[in-house]
Parts: C-alpha cells; sequence; structure tokens
C-alpha cells in the first residue's frame, strides 16, 4: 500500500519549501522529497545579501533552515532521499524512492541544478583533495595557498573575489579572451590584487597524486603548454538543470531545463516545475522562491478546475 498525498515535491531548495509552505497553508497534503542534498545549493553558500528581509544578510544554510522550519510549520512531510523513479503516465503519480512507492494527485518538480565540471579524470580523482565546486564551502581550507579558478562568467568572478579571502594568491583561468562577467563583477575581480588572470587558456590536467600540486594548462591560440603551481583548483564554469530523471516525460530544452507549457504547469497536466530546474537566466533564491509560490497556487487552481476537492488529507491507495 503506498501513501497517497495531493502534492508530492521534489526537491528541497528555496522553489520547493516555498511551494509547501503555500500548498500546506492552503490545506493540501505535502509530501517533500528533500534529496539527499537536503536544502540544495543554499547549502553552498555563504553570506546572502540580497534575500529580502534580511537586512544584514544571511548564511545560505541559516536560511534554508529557517525555509524548512516555515514548511515544517504548515504540515509538509519531508523525506531526506532522493527520488529514483517517477511515472507521470496517469494519475495518481508514482514517484519512487530506494525505501518506498509514493503517490500523488499533483508533482512540483523543483530539483534546481547541479555545478558542471570539466569532466577530466584527475579532477574527479581530486574532488575534495584541492578540487571544488563550490569556493564559499571550502575556501576556508586554503588559507595562505595559491589556487585557481577556471570559468569567466560571474560565478567564477564572485569565487575569485571570495577566496582572496583565504588564499594568498588566485589565478582566474578562462578559455577565451573576454570575460563574461557582469560589468561590475570583473571591476571588482580586476582591481583586486591578488587576483590575477590567464586568458585563451584550457585546463587539460590537475596534477597531484593525493594532493594538487599544480594544473597543467592550454593556450588556445598558440596551443603552447605550462603548468601552472597551485594547491586548490576551483570549478565555476556553470550548472547543469538536475533534470536526468524526467527525461522522455517531461518537455526540456536542449539544455535540460523543463519548459513549461502553461504558467508553472508542464506538458503533462498535474505536473509543475519551479525554480533553477527551470531557469537559467535569473537563478537567484529570491526567483526561484517565487516562483515555488507561482506553482502550488497554479496547483490549487488546476484542482479546482478539475473540480477536485482539495485538503483531502493523506489515504493510502492500493
Ligand atoms: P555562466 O554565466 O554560464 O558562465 C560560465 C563560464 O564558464 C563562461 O565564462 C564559460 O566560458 C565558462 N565555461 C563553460 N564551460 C566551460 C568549459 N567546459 N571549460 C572552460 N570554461 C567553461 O555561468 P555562471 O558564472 O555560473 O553564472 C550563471 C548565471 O548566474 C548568470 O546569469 C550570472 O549572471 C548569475 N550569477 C550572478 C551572480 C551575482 O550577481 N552575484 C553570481 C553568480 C552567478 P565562455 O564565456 O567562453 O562561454
Amino acid at each position: 500500500m503506498a501513501k497517497y498525498y495531493d502534492i508530492i515535491i521534489i526537491g528541497s531548495g528555496p522553489a520547493g519549501y516555498t511551494a509547501a509552505i503555500y500548498a500546506g497553508r492552503a490545506n493540501l497534503s505535502v509530501l517533500m522529497f528533500q534529496g539527499y542534498q537536503v536544502g540544495g545549493q543554499l547549502m553552498l553558500t555563504s553570506d546572502v545579501e540580497n534575500y529580502p528581509g534580511f537586512e544584514e544578510g544571511v548564511l545560505g544554510p541559516e536560511m534554508m533552515e529557517k525555509f524548512e522550519g516555515q514548511a515544517r510549520r504548515f504540515g509538509t512531510e519531508m523525506l531526506a532521499e532522493d527520488v529514483t523513479a517517477v511515472d507521470f503516465s496517469k494519475r495518481p503519480f508514482r514517484i519512487t524512492t530506494d525505501t518506498g512507492e509514493y503517490l500523488a494527485r499533483a508533482v512540483i518538480i523543483s530539483t534546481g541544478a547541479s555545478a558542471q565540471w570539466l569532466g577530466l579524470p584527475s579532477e574527479q580523482q581530486l574532488q575534495g583533495r584541492g578540487v571544488s565546486a563550490c569556493a564559499t564551502c571550502d575556501g576556508f581550507f586554503f588559507k595562505n595557498k595559491d589556487v585557481a579558478v577556471v570559468g569567466g562568467g560571474d560565478t567564477a568572478m564572485e569565487e575569485a573575489t571570495f577566496l582572496t579571502r583565504y588564499a594568498s594568491h588566485v589565478t582566474v583561468i578562462h578559455r577565451r579572451d573576454t570575460l563574461r562577467a557582469s560589468k561590475i563583477m570583473q571591476d571588482r575581480a580586476f582591481k583586486n590584487p591578488k587576483i590575477s588572470f590567464i586568458f585563451d587558456t584550457e585546463v587539460t590536467e590537475v596534477l597531484g597524486e593525493d594532493a594538487i600540486t599544480g594544473l597543467r594548462l592550454r593556450n588556445l591560440k598558440t596551443r603552447e603548454e605550462s603548468v601552472l603551481p597551485v594547491q586548490g583548483f576551483f570549478l565555476a564554469i556553470g550548472h547543469k538543470p538536475n533534470t536526468d530523471l524526467f527525461k522522455g516525460s517531461i518537455t526540456m530544452d536542449k539544455a535540460g531545463y523543463i519548459v513549461p507549457v502553461e504558467h508553472t504547469m508542464t506538458n503533462i497536466p498535474g505536473v509543475f516545475a519551479a525554480g533553477d530546474v527551470t531557469d537559467h537566466r535569473y537563478r537567484q533564491a529570491v526567483t526561484a522562491a517565487g516562483d515555488g509560490c507561482r506553482a502550488a497556487i497554479d496547483v490549487e487552481r488546476w484542482f479546482e478546475s478539475m473540480g477536485e476537492d482539495t485538503g483531502m488529507g493523506i489515504e493510502n491507495w492500493d
């Protein structure tokens, strides 16, 4: 027998928690699969200074704790498990995890996005031993060390600037001669005496056995190879939406972001999507939270339009 909910929310970032708060307050029964990485990308962030309401800023993990507490207050059940399969072919929708099967009248997908990796074998080998995709999480371990950041976007500038709090020097390596980052972020990085830039260059290998000793670089214009000695290497080359689970059933763009067809509803009536999983443009906590609110309201209105009672509570279903 599987438990049957009004809404199952997959993912526990700002979009998922906000959807849970709204749905809970609308008296809908809600189960959230938080994933093994509870809290999403904000758990890997230090200071959040642009989320309204936190005048002095707030730490990412602290903010997510508050989101979670607020969602629990309105009755959301939470499981810190990854969803392993979904069946959206008929209602109720069937969601499977390692521990069981769950049913829902509607689903909100808010699985977010994850950092991209270069895909070098040596990068994976040294992950957690000097290679990181999160300066805010791991920067502290690189006090007075030389580190490098790869990427030319806002994230790269932000990570490089943040790392100067700890590192003795930060080298930004970018594959072109023009940065993609916004002017203000570029200026901040250019002005920082602890940051230098290597342009038109790719990282071909991360060197070291148990810890990083350097990076092998190749200049893309001259094809010249060189070694940059560093003890830390940070990836800042963008993100990938966490949508593998939904391939084949949910309409996505070519980068894998879910494309909603009617407000937040996907091509499958009853399946909604919110937050970074649908958004490669804004990707802010506040826009994701706003999206979660929209999805919960859309679900409620969809139930109404279908003439379905809401707030039926949790039932068991054979
Ligand atoms: P992004 O803007 O997509 O930039 C990714 C960077 O990585 C680009 O410079 C790209 O090079 C490079 N890159 C991608 N794949 C690569 C590869 N395989 N090897 C080497 N380099 C590679 O990603 P982002 O910096 O994470 O930013 C994403 C969005 O979040 C943006 O809209 C950004 O404005 C926003 N954001 C805002 C803030 C802020 O305002 N505080 C902070 C962080 C992010 P090319 O330039 O050659 O394509």
